[in-house]
């Protein structure tokens, strides 16, 4: 029998109440007002009275768009984002915001200003990052769906962090307005969500065109047409690099024996060499922190959120500043203008963007053979609370895997394919550009 709106909403609440994971920063106190209003209307939307949890940098009227940060308090869009808007007309029901790394600077969830959002799987583990929040949700049954943003991996980590599905669609096909920017020219919104076919039903509703961002292009894919269980003559590539030193055997195992399923289904599979992916982590943080330090710029205590107090302007953007952002922002930002200087912007920045065309290089090479790429999402399971926070290079390691699709620009999704000690592993499935349908055929067909 179907339940309305309301009682949906209604039962997610009662959920997220008893919540033991940190994974909402803001629950909406409009949502069961929004979810009587879809059932009076009788609304007839494709996500008609479906709850959804929203990554705090995606902006929804009403609500606190944090992004993890200090600096942000008290500031509350006066607008939606695009993807918002979507949602919204499709009937969906917002619950709250999530938690998230601080800027989306992260793989743990750590740096949030709010505290760590605890795995629902191990609750001394980390979600993964930056969207833990989001993923954790899903996992933990506080949400349905849930919305993150992929700079490097933050939907694909945490969604293999905590057993859930987690799509980066291709960089142009979801807009980016509304949403927050830490690393404009690498992060694209993703829906996660417990199945293949609930992450092809939200991407019908967000991709598409819109004016305002003027990366948007309409790649006029209906995803759940994609939904299509069969691999048949379908050709994996399997890139050796992405199975580097200091994978988890597990990881590598329950990976490969996916692969084998595929083949069992149809498909054929070959290794394939992508040489300079091994550059890519590097090239990946150079932009990415030359990038934030230009975007973060702009919270200086005069537009948004937190003011410290001075006696004077520059005095109070600099006192903001300091007490407003994190550690590992001030980190980026400190090392983004350095590399953005003049004398290093040729060694470091320029470099890093010669390495990214040779990154995507390989990709278009690769994928000019085979229909698809399959690897380790991450190369380990979740790892501690506290166990690599003090130390940001080996965090920044863990990103080896998923950093190097939004150098290129490419649709990826990880799809859980296994468990080690109890926690769950994510296999990655990368595909041309705007080729979402046949990663989404192959993830479905997993399934
Ligand atoms: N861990 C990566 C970083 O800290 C990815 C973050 C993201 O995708 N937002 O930059």
């Amino acid at each position: 029998k179907e339940s309305s709106a309301e009682e949906v909403t209604a039962r997610y609440l009662e959920v997220i109440g008893k919540s033991k994971t940190n994974g909402y920063v803001t629950v909406s106190d409009k949502a069961l007002e929004q979810a009587k209003k879809i059932d009076a209307e009788g609304h007839e939307g494709p996500l008609a009275g479906v709850p959804i949890a929203i990554k705090d940098n995606i902006s929804v009227v009403g609500l606190p768009n944090s992004c993890g940060s200090k600096i942000l308090e008290g500031y509350v869009p006066p607008f939606n984002a695009h993807v918002i808007e979507k949602l919204l007309a499709a009937g969906a029901v917002i619950l709250g915001k999530t938690n998230m790394d601080e800027f989306a600077m992260g793989s743990s969830t750590e740096t949030s200003y709010f505290g760590p959002t605890a795995n629902p799987w191990d609750l001394e583990r980390v979600p993964g990052g930056s969207s833990g929040g989001s993923a954790a949700v899903v996992a933990a049954g506080e949400a349905p769906f849930a919305l993150g943003s992929d700079t490097g991996g933050s939907v694909r980590c945490p969604a293999a962090f905590c057993g859930v599905v987690g799509l980066k669609p291709t960089y142009g096909a979801v807009s980016r307005y509304g949403v927050v920017a830490y690393a404009n020219s690498l992060e694209q919104v993703g829906p996660l969500a417990n199945n293949v076919e609930d992450i092809a039903v939200l991407m019908d509703v967000i991709a598409g065109y819109d004016r305002r961002d003027s990366t948007s292009i309409d790649s006029k894919t209906e995803y759940q047409k994609a939904l299509v269980n069969d691999v048949q003559g379908l050709k994996i590539g399997v890139p050796k690099e992405f199975f580097g030193e200091g994978i988890h055997p597990d990881v590598e195992k329950a990976v490969r024996g996916a692969i084998h399923k595929y083949e069992s289904l149809g498909a054929t599979w070959e290794e394939v060499s992508m040489p300079n992916i091994k550059y890519a982590l590097a090239s990946y943080y150079i932009i990415a922190m030359s990038e934030a330090s230009s975007n973060l710029a702009r919270f200086d205590g005069t537009r948004y959120g937190f003011r410290a107090n001075a006696e004077n302007w520059h005095a109070m953007v600099s006192k903001t500043r300091a007490e407003g952002f994190g550690t590992e922002v001030k980190r980026r930002i400190l090392l983004g203008t350095y590399a953005l200087s003049a004398g290093y912007h040729d060694k470091y920045y320029l470099k890093a963007l010669k390495v990214r065309t040779l990154v995507k290089q390989d990709f278009d090479k690769a994928l000019s053979k085979v229909d698809l790429l399959m690897a380790p999402t991450m190369p380990n399971p979740a790892f501690k609370i506290g166990e690599k926070i003090e130390d940001p290079l080996t965090l920044y390691l863990s990103d080896v895997n998923t950093c190097p699709i939004n150098l290129a620009g490419v649709p990826s999704i990880s799809v859980p394919c296994g468990f080690t000690d109890g926690l769950p592993i994510g296999l990655q499935i990368m595909g041309k550009p705007f080729d979402e349908s046949t990663v989404l055929r192959a993830a479905y067909t997993f399934e």
